[in-house]
């Protein structure tokens, strides 16, 4: 067909010398990036290469609208189909491919692993239940629940199949990535909701820890706590060797067939549910180990529609922390933008392109876009509403990317401690409370007051407390965190420090006179009033206030602002003095200096004027002059105005529209 020359070839051949270089980068283990990484991803379903006519219109609008890098084939259900199916599936697959590397495409591959839980339809709608291969133990819960379609990955004949499952598609496809669905977990899978507590699981566990625990007695120990902690790290450092060693069988026969390709995870808020551990190492470990490739991954979940804007707020905090808890080689990041069930009534097309740019602030490299797996609108409309306002954004989102390769998110932290999966459960709680956190979560509701959030940032100048955290951290563990951080509480966690008698040595500070234009200093005063501001004899700073809530009003707004900038020794290298319903992200650099700011509206008005106090120099004594460029998509550059003061910069940003993102790089 005609249509297929129109996209140069070229595009495909720099593509893959810029992978190549790429590669010999991680394989030099170099935390410095200097190749761009930043590609647009289409995820598809089996559809898509399964009915003729359906790949002929993707491939046909791919070709319309330029912005596409690679597609995400998807294969069925593994162990619910049987392999003659897979066979065939995967035949399908490959001309598909082809079709697509010839146009300049990189096909991956992303497959269901474990399976998501027993109402999970999903993948085949025509009854996936029908030709299952499953005849080994399927997962089992805490309370004896047996699921009928999930796979416990502990089970040799499951992993005999597994070694299989995905060959036909590997061989057929040559992916560049395969990646692993985020079923590829232990807990949430219902009826099974904490697994797996099957026979073999528990006497594997039993073998390797020298217990002798049924299933009864397991669950009762580990709700009690039994070895304060220690029971509780074994069984879920078990659960993590469980999925390693699949992701490991997995990895292995795929790497046989086709040895260029590299196996990624995606993962999803895993940092709440306690029984997946603290990050996804073990699995990560054992993808690079078969492969010699490092992993990519894709973070993020939900916020599925546009019917609650500010929830990208909670997805892009959510998606920068578990950033932080990869490892330092592991460089392409591709948060899903999801519009599950993937209908025009749900997902705007500026909700897809703002949710691009505010994950890329959020730290990631790449994007990957579930928005027309399900075929329920015509590719017509998928084509002229998303692609084509992809085509239009990718030229800002790559800039954007590109300059900001080798910064991350700075600035306060929400912080979740790392022993919340040990914590005792209150008496007023129900069991098993502990497999399940929100600590940190309070973040997500005054994120659009201006205050610049960056989830375990391992620079942060000050830790925001929440109670939830607070709660769940014993004496000791916050006695040295109070000793070794600057910290903004909220007056009930505070008084509960009190009661527990951990709060010796504060001396009380008067908060700081401050005029403003826009509020009179009688309404700053009375904002003030409600604050308590502390120094520690280890000379550490605390703010307390009245809540973490954010119906406050305009002074309130502004006087947060600078109490967590107080708490931070005035380090925060990003702080709003404007008031309004604005979202900040600061990135630095490894050595601390500034790089860019980024500002989203969460409102429908159009700000103007919003005053931005930065602190470019950072630690880092560099006096050139810069240059500070306002940039939005679609718009002209504008280059700012600074303003110094000491060696703060005060920026004038002249408007920014509602729900519109801009950011100011700095040269
Ligand atoms: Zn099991």
């Amino acid at each position: 067909m005609n249509m297929l020359v129109r996209r140069p070839l070229r595009i495909g051949i720099l593509v893959f010398i810029a992978l190549t270089m790429t590669v010999n980068g991680y394989a030099a283990g170099h935390n410095h990036r200097d190749t761009s990484l930043f590609r647009m991803m289409i995820r598809l379903w089996p559809e898509h290469h399964m009915d003729p006519e359906l790949s002929q219109q993707l491939i046909d609008a791919l070709l319309q609208y330029d912005f596409c890098d690679e597609v995400w084939f998807c294969g069925s259900l593994p162990a619910t189909r049987c392999l003659s199916f897979h066979d065939s599936s995967a035949t399908q697959m490959g001309i598909i491919a082809d079709r697509l590397r010839r146009i300049g495409i990189i096909p991956s591959l992303q497959v269901v692993v474990i399976g998501h839980g027993d109402s999970a339809t999903v993948f085949s709608p025509d009854g996936y239940q029908k030709d299952s291969t499953i005849h080994w133990g399927t997962m089992v819960g805490a309370n004896g629940e047996k699921t009928m379609s999930v796979n416990c990955p502990r089970q040799e004949a499951y992993l005999a199949f597994m070694e299989k499952a995905f060959v036909p598609y590997a061989k057929a496809c040559q992916p560049y990535s395969l990646y692993l669905d985020d079923d590829m977990r232990m807990s949430q899978h219902p009826p099974a909701m904490e697994g797996c507590f099957c026979e073999t699981c528990i006497s594997l566990f039993n073998n390797e820890y020298g217990y002798d625990f049924n299933r009864e007695a397991l669950v009762e120990a580990l709700d009690r706590n039994d070895g304060e902690g220690t029971l509780r790290r074994q069984w879920i450092a078990f659960g993590q060797e469980s999925l390693a060693n699949l992701a490991r069988v997995i990895a292995l026969s795929v790497h046989k067939v086709s040895p260029g390709t590299r196996v990624g995870l995606q993962h999803n808020y895993f940092h709440h549910n306690m029984l997946e551990g603290w990050d996804w190492i073990p699995m990560l470990k054992a993808m690079e180990e078969e492969t010699g490739l490092v992993p990519p991954v894709r973070p993020g979940e939900l916020f599925y529609s546009d019917a609650s804007p500010r929830g990208i707020l909670k997805k892009g905090l959510e998606i920068a922390r578990e950033i932080r808890r990869l490892p330092d080689d592991v460089v392409e990041i591709a948060p899903e933008v999801e519009g599950y069930l993937h209908k025009a009534t749900g997902k705007s097309a500026q909700g897809v392109c703002l949710e691009t740019l505010y994950y890329l602030a959020m730290g990631a490299t790449q994007m990957s876009y579930a928005i027309i797996c399900s075929a329920e609108e015509p590719m017509d409309w998928y084509a002229s509403h998303y692609f084509k306002s992809l085509a239009e954004l990718k030229p800002f989102a790559k800039d954007y990317a590109d300059f900001n390769l080798n910064a991350m998110p700075t600035g306060i932290d929400p912080y979740m401690s790392p022993n919340l999966c040990v914590r005792n459960v209150r008496p007023e709680e129900r069991p098993w409370a502990w497999t399940y956190t929100n600590a940190g979560n309070t973040a997500f509701g005054i994120a659009h007051l201006g205050l610049p959030f960056a989830p375990e940032d391992p620079h942060s100048p000050v830790l925001m407390v929440d109670n939830e955290c607070a709660a769940g951290m014993n004496d000791q563990e916050t006695s040295e965190l109070l000793t070794r951080k600057n910290i903004v509480t909220d007056a009930h966690t505070w008084s509960q420090w009190a009661q527990r008698g951990l709060l010796e040595g504060y001396l009380d500070v008067s908060p700081p006179i401050i005029d403003d234009v826009t509020i009179d200093g009688a309404r700053l005063q009375r904002a003030w009033n409600q604050i308590a501001l502390k120094i520690s004899g280890s000379g550490r700073r605390i703010a307390v206030v009245p809540s973490f809530n954010s119906d406050i009003n305009g002074a309130e707004q502004l006087v947060l602002s600078q109490v967590f900038d107080w708490a931070s020794g005035n380090t925060l290298q990003a702080v709003l003095e404007s008031v309004a319903q604005v979202a900040i992200v600061p990135r630095s650099d490894t050595q601390g200096r500034l790089r860019s700011v980024s500002l989203l509206s969460c409102s429908l008005a159009e700000e103007e004027h919003l005053k931005l106090r930065i602190r470019p120099l950072g630690t880092y004594d560099d006096r050139l002059p810069k240059k500070y460029i306002w940039k939005r998509p679609g718009k002209r550059d504008i280059w700012l105005k600074a303003k110094f003061e000491g060696t703060d910069v005060i920026l004038d940003i002249p408007s920014l529209g509602g729900w519109e993102f801009g950011w100011i790089k700095i040269n």
